[in-house]
């Protein structure tokens, strides 16, 4: 089991320089907290940004202005700390099941006994047992998102990044993955920060949802979702930021 983190997100602008046009100011002067063990969705435009934050945070861009920080420290580069899942599973299609997440422990200090152990468990916690051989390719794509989660938790990291892990599932894999989520985050108590684009999917997984804009990217509302509003999923308050979302 991980220890879950709290991260701080502090005054973070990012822009992308692209060859003859002007600097694309991406995020502005952002800032958002994240706290140990909860369940966070950012909900936004596309475009607005969402998975610039998420590469920030995970270290695969390092060129932002800001602070962020993970229990107090500030983050260098990738580590196995920071777990990332993409929308498409990202599984090297050459390599088996085990072998594609034993790739996530290749810098670790870890034996090669607690590697093997680490691999084996987290199959096991997935639901994908009996596949360790398997090939991408064989995988249906809901069992290759289960991979790609299995991947993103293996090096047991403090906080699990998702990138709208679910958007090209079908509704009823979305649905049984939805709910491995909760059971994952439940059981492995790892900070999981969410991004999405289906509000329901927010409102049903997370205890915080953040709304961010587009021009300039920020979070400009943090609503708590709790036993009591997460019931009405047509109240006011979620109504209007489904009205936010769309683009
Ligand atoms: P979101 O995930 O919210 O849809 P992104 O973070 O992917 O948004 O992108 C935000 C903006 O930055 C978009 O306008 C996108 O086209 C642009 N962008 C993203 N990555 C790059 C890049 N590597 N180089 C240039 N522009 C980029
Ligand atoms: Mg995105």
């Amino acid at each position: 089991m991980a220890t879950p983190a709290k991260l701080e997100i502090q005054h973070i602008s990012k822009h992308y320089d692209v060859e003859g046009r002007p600097p694309l100011q991406v995020l502005s002067d952002t800032s958002f907290s994240v706290e140990p063990g909860s369940f966070v969705s950012i909900v936004g435009p596309s475009g607005c940004g969402k998975s610039t934050i998420l590469r920030l945070i995970v270290g695969l861009d390092q060129d932002y202005h800001g602070d962020i920080l993970l229990n107090g420290q500030r983050i260098t580069g990738t580590s196995l700390s920071r777990g990332i899942v993409f929308q498409d599973h990202r599984l090297l299609p050459w390599l088996t099941l085990e072998r594609n997440i034993d790739l996530a422990l290749e810098n670790s200090r870890w034996t090669a006994h607690q590697k093997a152990k680490a691999v084996r468990e987290h199959i096991e916690l997935v639901g994908l047992s009996g596949f360790e051989t398997a090939f991408p390719h064989q995988l249906s794509g809901g069992m290759a998102q289960r991979a790609a989660i299995a991947r993103g938790l293996v090096g047991q990291p403090e906080i699990l990044l998702l990138d709208e892990p679910l958007g090209a599932l079908d509704a009823l894999t979305r649905v049984r993955l939805q709910e491995e989520l909760l059971r994952i985050w439940r059981a492995e108590g790892v900070t999981m920060i969410l991004v999405t684009h289906d509000v329901d999917e927010a409102i049903y997984l997370s205890n915080r949802i953040l709304v961010m804009n587009a021009n300039p990217g920020r979070i400009v509302r943090e609503v708590d979702v709790n036993l009591s509003n997460r019931s009405d999923r047509a109240s006011h308050e979620f109504t209007s930021i489904k009205r936010e979302v769309l683009d």
